[in-house]
């Protein structure tokens, strides 16, 4: 089976690197000749708005995914004209405005901050009186990793945080208040059958993922069905098929959705080493049309990004029980490099783990 990919990151990377022990080929398409999937697959470089490279590289595909939810729909619908494009289109789009991915959330019954779509400065000031401050002012488009986000703590905080946005169509959302950020990772195959991993914690700074680990320490039954509640029905209405993330915040058992995202996500890295299938592997069965393997997980897994400069791999490597996933990518400010998977038997060990890593990473 040949698999087409749209976008050639990371992810697409560690697709291909689960996909191939499956026996699937690969290709993939970005608009970068360096992107990291390249270095491991067929990549044909091109502009996604390039309808004749689009469908070259459609050409003799089985089925066809994405892996970068900023490419623009158009391509992605040209592509899904020649071959199955998994997951649905729609619920490509659906993430691409948050607008239309929290009013999902709302009609789906998933709890989620108030917003309010805004358009304007005189619409924003509107809004803010149904919000109310604490307030985040989010891009509708396009923002990822804390990008396109500006907080409004004040009413004096408007005008720079319309500013810093550049006048963009956003949302005002009420800041959450919450005790700690989860995420869910739910898989759906084409032959119906379902998957969910147990939840993960994440830890953010300055918009970024810094670490996860999973399981999450202290959940219930209850709240992991919670979870496993909201995903179903997003799975369900968006005629789901592949992997899917969900970013909750959680206070005092309750789940608060913040966004999801079609595809497989940096809070499901943990599962290579972690769980029974990984969430690549598991996303390539799904979109073949494979049953979804096993999420159950035995111990306890740390999961640490690689961020803005080279590790001293060296050294990470001769650390028991540390997995290094480097993507070959150039250094830069805030840029993902890698990941580092930490393995223990219970929470206390990936904990220490976890710690000894970001200390080697920070260089300390
Ligand atoms: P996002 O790009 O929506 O994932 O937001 C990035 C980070 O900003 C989140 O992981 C939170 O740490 C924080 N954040 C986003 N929205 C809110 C909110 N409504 N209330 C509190 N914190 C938020």
């Amino acid at each position: 089976m040949k698999i087409g990919v749209l976008g050639a990151g990371q992810l697409g990377q560690m697709l291909a690197l689960a996909g191939r022990r499956l026996g699937f080929e690969f290709r993939f398409f970005s608009p970068d000749p360096d992107a990291p999937a390249g270095r491991v697959a067929e990549l044909i470089v091109a502009d996604y708005d390039n309808e004749a490279a689009l469908a070259h590289f459609a050409d003799g595909l089985d089925v066809a995914t994405y892996e970068f939810e900023s490419i623009p729909s158009a391509a992605v619908r040209l592509v899904d004209a020649r071959v199955p494009v998994y997951p649905p289109v729609a619920a490509l789009e659906t993430a691409q405005d948050r607008a239309v991915e929290k009013a999902c959330f709302e009609r789906l019954g998933i709890p989620t901050a108030p917003f309010v779509a805004v358009d304007s400065i005189g619409q924003l000031r509107a809004a803010l009186e149904r919000t109310g401050l604490p307030a985040v002012l989010k891009a509708r488009r396009f923002g990822y990793d804390g990008k396109g986000q500006a907080a409004i703590r004040s009413p004096d905080d408007m005008a720079s945080a319309w500013v810093a946005l550049k006048g963009v169509p956003a949302i005002v959302e009420s800041f959450v208040i919450y005790s700690r950020e989860l995420s869910i990772i739910a898989v759906r195959s084409r032959d119906g059958s379902t998957g969910f991993y147990p939840l993960v914690e994440n830890y953010h700074s300055e918009g970024i993922l810094r670490f996860s680990v999973a399981p999450a320490p202290a959940v219930t039954a209850s709240l992991q069905n919670l979870a496993g509640e909201y995903a179903r029905r997003l799975l369900a209405d968006l005629d789901y098929v592949g992997v899917m993330a969900i970013e909750f915040f959680e206070n005092d058992g309750k789940l608060t959705a913040n966004e999801m995202a079609p595809r497989v996500h940096n809070t499901g890295h943990w599962s290579i080493e972690g769980a029974d299938t990984s969430q690549f592997e598991n996303h390539l069965r799904a979109i073949a049309g494979m049953p979804v393997g096993s999420s159950d997980m035995g111990g306890a897994v740390g999961m640490v990004n690689v961020i803005g400069r080279d590790p001293d791999v060296q050294r990470l490597r001769q650390l028991d029980n540390v997995h290094v996933h480097m993507y070959g990518k150039a250094p830069a400010p805030r840029r993902k490099l890698g990941h580092i998977t930490v393995t223990a038997d219970d929470m206390e060990g990936v904990r220490g783990r976890v710690a000894e890593v970001r200390r080697l990473l920070a260089g300390v």
